[in-house]
């Protein structure tokens, strides 16, 4: 119960609570405060409003994009409209890189075959670079792994097309644990193939869902000169193409990118605060990312996290409730191609000695929250958090568990700030991640609203009693 006032010297209540019923702070104190933010948040919540505008006034908000200058101008106009103490912007210069008119990859069967020419569905990963305006035409080498692709050398690869083909494990019951243990296809593979000598890469889409929607996303590129144009493939098409390699292995393909990169561009993280009344100087932090992939309305990454985040400032403003710490929400530029707004913000912070007691993320989607990871450099500050759960489970947290933040907190670990992270379900997250197919539509207002309440509830109990 450190720092544990009562929230009833805290709040400002409304009519139906009284002061004068001056009840110790006891578990009914932080029941019945909680009960005011999560009524808030889901009786009268508008996240779910403010994503739709968002995301159909400002889709695509890849960093450099007028979009994402559009969502920054939005936000920062959200924000004041709250009537926060302080609504500021960071300056963060970002790469600029530009799709062009769409790809094009066709299988193209072997000389003298009867079989048609067939479009793949595909789009250009993040950065890469661009095609001859003719396109490249090459054989196909297809692999499971970067290990398989060493093992072939570059006898086989140099002047063909690398296809990394594994599919996300489904006997893993945690979708983002298949996905961290498959993206290295895409994350490295294209960058390992052009150290080989490929002509171009294509991944398989990181998804478990069979469709023909490309996932878009990062690669590595090195500033060397020596890198290929990558694509995704739809899971569908990457199954074709499988299926016409173990057929006919002088299958050729044919990819054309169109893309451009531009000089820097300067864009910027939108941070609003509520000052602390009895340590303004100590800050909690909750944050999601402003910019999204090219091709996507981003509504569950991050144009989800982003509603929430400032939602919950909302929800502190609507009830009254005067944080005994500082509570910022900060919505970070340029999370998917570069990290550039969070690594901006840590170095704000460790210039200026800012004290961060706490900062939590909400970029796991907008479905229907599960609970909190947890961590910090020292300590099992998640085993501590348990204690909460009895409070939040209404709200579907179930669990805290060890982790490292999301990714714009990231840079804040190594400054000793423990970092959160809202787990939700996220069965079918991937099948919409970094898809044109992301839109407010798969967006449940409620499973928004229900995460923004446990977001706001958990700074509460931070705030409180610490963590
Ligand atoms: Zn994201």
């Amino acid at each position: 119960m450190r720092h544990f006032m009562g929230f009833l010297g805290c709040l400002v209540l409304p009519a139906a609570l009284s002061c004068a019923a001056a009840v110790p702070p006891d578990t009914a104190d932080r029941e019945a405060a909680l009960l005011l933010i999560s009524t808030e948040a889901l009786a009268r919540g508008q996240a779910h409003a403010r994503l739709r505008t968002l995301v159909t006034e400002h889709p695509g908000r890849l960093a450099g994009s007028a979009a994402l200058a559009g969502a920054v101008r939005w936000s920062e106009q959200l924000l004041l409209g709250l009537g926060l103490d302080r609504v500021w912007k960071q300056e963060v210069p970002v790469p600029h890189w530009e799709r062009g008119a769409p790809e094009s990859v066709r299988m193209v069967p072997p000389a003298g075959s009867s079989l048609p020419i067939v479009n793949l569905a595909a789009a250009a990963l993040g950065g890469s670079i661009a095609t001859p305006p003719e396109g490249i035409s090459a054989e196909v080498v297809e692999v499971r792994s970067l290990d398989e692709l060493a093992g072939l050398g570059r006898e086989k690869i140099a002047g063909r097309i690398v296809f990394f083909n594994r599919p996300m494990d489904p006997a893993e019951p945690d979708p983002g644990r298949a996905y961290g243990a498959a993206v290295d296809q895409r994350s490295r593979g294209p960058r390992t193939a052009a150290d080989f000598g490929a002509a171009a890469a294509l991944v398989r889409s990181m998804t478990q869902s069979v469709s023909d929607l490309p996932h878009t996303g990062g690669t590595t590129y090195l500033n060397d000169g020596r890198n290929i144009p990558a694509l995704a493939l739809s899971t569908v098409a990457a199954d074709r193409l499988g299926a016409m390699l173990a057929a006919d292995p002088l299958t050729r393909v044919e990819v054309k990118v169109h893309s451009r990169w531009h000089p820097e561009a300067l864009s910027h993280n939108v941070i609003g605060e509520i000052r602390g009344t009895a340590f303004p100087d100590e800050i909690i932090v909750v944050g999601a990312h402003l910019d999204s992939w090219d091709l996507t309305p981003g509504a569950h990454d991050d144009g989800a996290g982003v509603v929430q985040a400032i939602e919950v400032m909302r929800i502190f403003r609507a009830i009254g409730y005067r944080p005994r710490h500082t509570v910022r929400c900060v919505l970070f530029t340029n999370e998917e191609n570069g990290l550039r707004g969070g690594k901006a913000y840590a170095a704000m912070v460790r210039d200026s000695g800012e004290k961060h007691v706490f900062a939590v993320e909400s970029d796991g989607g907008g479905f229907g929250p599960r609970g909190f990871s947890l961590g910090q450099n020292d300590g099992p500050v998640h085993e501590r958090a348990r204690r909460w759960l009895p409070l939040l489970q209404p709200l579907g947290i179930l669990a805290f568990t060890a982790g490292r933040g999301g990714a714009d907190i990231g840079p804040l670990l190594p400054l000793g700030v423990p970092l959160g992270n809202l787990l939700v379900d996220e069965q079918r997250y991937f099948d919409l991640h970094h898809t044109t197919a992301d839109t407010i539509e798969q967006v449940h207002p409620r499973e928004l609203h229900l995460g923004a309440a446990a977001l706001a509830s958990l700074i509460w109990l931070v705030d409180q009693e610490g963590l």
